[in-house]
């Protein structure tokens, strides 16, 4: 057969599942202190909440969507992102009318989109993420990006960056686009086809264009920052105020343009600085996006969010050369030898597992020594055999393979005893 994983696809295999679960793990812990809850809504949805919410000029909409007719003639979208979905629940759900606001929600699974393959660049990927929706104050801003820079820490990265813009009210936003149309208007034609679209409908996202990024005009556009008005300025100047507080460095780049439409004042991207990281640096990234509520038919809400994929924080944890902690581990390996002795193994086997102690056993009729080197392999605390002797004195051979000692242990205290012997051992090891 010589079918393989669909390109931009892989699989995680179980030499690699635990560093997944170890960062999922301090990922739901990071969410449990910060209180944002749970939430997980379809892989797919209906194709128009994507093309309203994400904005169709961005390359997501144009050129990334997994679309499919279902039998029943509904266009429907693999999800490319976990905003639009997230915000869908909020309205259909009215959450807006939840007593405790604001509304602070994470998720995580995969995402797809038809992208070119490349380091960090999949076609299905699983991204973190969290919105809070119902505040706008920018003493949530930081805390979103406090919440996205602590998973990074707690997952070892040290040689990451922040970097924020802040993109204005609407009011900003008008007055920053004139100018952009004035500044790209003239050239447009030495720019992508995609530009040329975007100089009308929406100028902004040629400063994140991928193809036109080194041409001489994108240096000297006008820069946003120098549009905000009054307060959209006080706005990033509390949104600074509280990263200050939080000892958090920032850069501000003032041609930081997020790739979703909705998006409004703070804007920010982390990424990795650590060498030999290759061509895609951006960890995550995020911003606040008020209005976007309202376009998806629920009240006016402020919201803001992040997204990160897992696969990149992996990628960067590998770049900087950090190790993860070994969390597979056997309490004990149960070795039998003889018909009668199987029939006690399988018994005991499933006996230790009830009580919490975690177990395995041959099922390959193999020799002793071989069951042996598996029990060495699989880094077993213990091993317990039973033999005919053994089996004749209704114990077992208890045997700590870090010190070689044995010691023989009847049936009818064995789960006890093993328990003992492991918390030693624990202790031992401390
Ligand atoms: P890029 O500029 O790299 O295409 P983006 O602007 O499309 O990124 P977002 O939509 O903001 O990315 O997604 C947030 C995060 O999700 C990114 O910072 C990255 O960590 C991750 N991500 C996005 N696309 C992919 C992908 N195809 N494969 C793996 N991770 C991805
Ligand atoms: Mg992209």
């Amino acid at each position: 057969m010589d079918i393989k994983v669909p390109r931009g696809t892989q699989d995680i295999l179980p030499t690699e599942t635990g560093k997944w679960q170890i960062v999922e793990d301090l990922i739901r812990e990071t969410c449990r202190m910060y209180q944002y809850k749970e939430i997980r809504t379809p892989i797919f949805e209906h194709t128009e909440l994507f093309t309203r919410s994400v904005g169709d000029t961005t390359d997501i909409v144009q050129k990334e969507m997994y679309t499919f007719q279902d039998r029943g003639d509904r266009s429907l979208t693999l999800r490319p992102e976990g905003t639009a979905s997230v915000v869908r629940s909020y309205v259909e759900h009215k959450m807006f009318g939840y007593p405790d606001q604001p509304v602070k929600l994470y998720y995580m699974g995969p995402m797809f989109r038809y992208e070119r393959q490349q380091a960090g660049r999949y076609r299905q990927f699983v991204q973190f993420g969290i919105e809070a929706i119902g505040s706008a104050d920018p003493a949530i801003d930081a805390e979103v990006i406090s919440l996205a820079m602590s998973v990074y820490q707690k997952a070892g990265l040290k040689q990451i960056k922040l970097v924020i813009n802040s993109l204005g009210d609407t009011e900003s936003r008008v007055s920053h686009k004139e100018a952009l149309v004035n500044h790209f208007a003239p050239h447009i034609d030495e720019f992508c086809s995609d530009c040329q679209n975007r100089l009308q409908k929406n100028p902004l996202r040629i400063l994140d264009c991928k193809v036109d990024r080194e041409h001489s005009l994108m240096k000297t556009a006008p820069s946003l920052t120098d549009y905000l008005n009054e307060e959209s300025a006080a706005y990033f100047a509390k949104v600074k105020e509280y990263l200050s507080v939080l000892n958090i460095p920032f850069e501000v780049d003032p041609n930081l343009v997020r790739g979703l439409d909705y998006y409004n004042h703070t804007a920010f991207e982390i990424m990795s600085v650590a060498e030999g990281f290759g061509a895609i640096t951006t960890l995550a990234g995020g911003g606040r996006y008020n209005g976007l509520v309202e376009v998806l038919g629920g009240p006016s809400s402020p919201g803001i969010g992040f997204a990160m994929s897992i696969e990149r924080l992996l990628l960067a944890v590998e770049a900087e050369k950090n190790t993860w902690a070994d969390n597979s581990s056997l309490d004990v390996y149960v070795i039998g030898m003889g018909e009668a002795a199987k029939k006690k193994v399988v018994e005991l086997v499933y006996e230790l597992r009830q009580n919490n102690i975690t177990a395995d056993q041959d099922f390959l009729d193999r020799k002793i020594k071989t069951q042996m080197k598996s029990a060495d392999r699989l880094k077993a605390k213990f091993v317990l055999v039973i033999g005919d002797d053994e089996l004749e004195k209704q114990s077992a051979m208890l045997k700590d393979l870090s010190t070689g000692n044995q010691q023989l242990v009847p049936f009818s205290t064995l789960t006890e005893q093993v328990k003992n012997s492991i918390s030693t051992w624990v202790e031992a090891e401390k």
